[in-house]
């Protein structure tokens, strides 16, 4: 159970609303060449975008928008509770 989320803790995600897609699809890989791989399966599955179609400008974009899960999750969590930092403050 823990590998499976140190695992994930590892992976890195692109959402596909990042790229610039309609969608609330989370895409990940366990490297930026398998992520963007899966990237391409998923426009392309989901979208109908052909990789051969698909634009140097949209490749960047996928690139451009590769997180950490982790970054992503903590980004999220502060996000969640933005009123965390003023009771912390005092404390540090
Ligand atoms: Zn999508």
């Amino acid at each position: 159970m823990s590998q499976i989320s140190k695992g994930l803790l590892r992976s890195l995600i692109i959402r596909c609303s990042d790229v610039g897609l309609d969608c609330g699809h989370v895409i990940f890989g366990d490297s930026e060449c398998r992520i963007i791989q899966n990237a391409i399966i998923h426009m392309h599955e989901y979208h109908a975008i052909i990789p051969e179609e698909m634009t140097t400008c949209m490749k960047m974009k996928i690139r451009e928008n590769i997180h950490s899960y982790r970054d992503s999750m903590r980004a999220q969590i502060l996000d969640e509770s933005s009123d965390v930092p003023d009771k912390i403050l005092p404390v540090i």
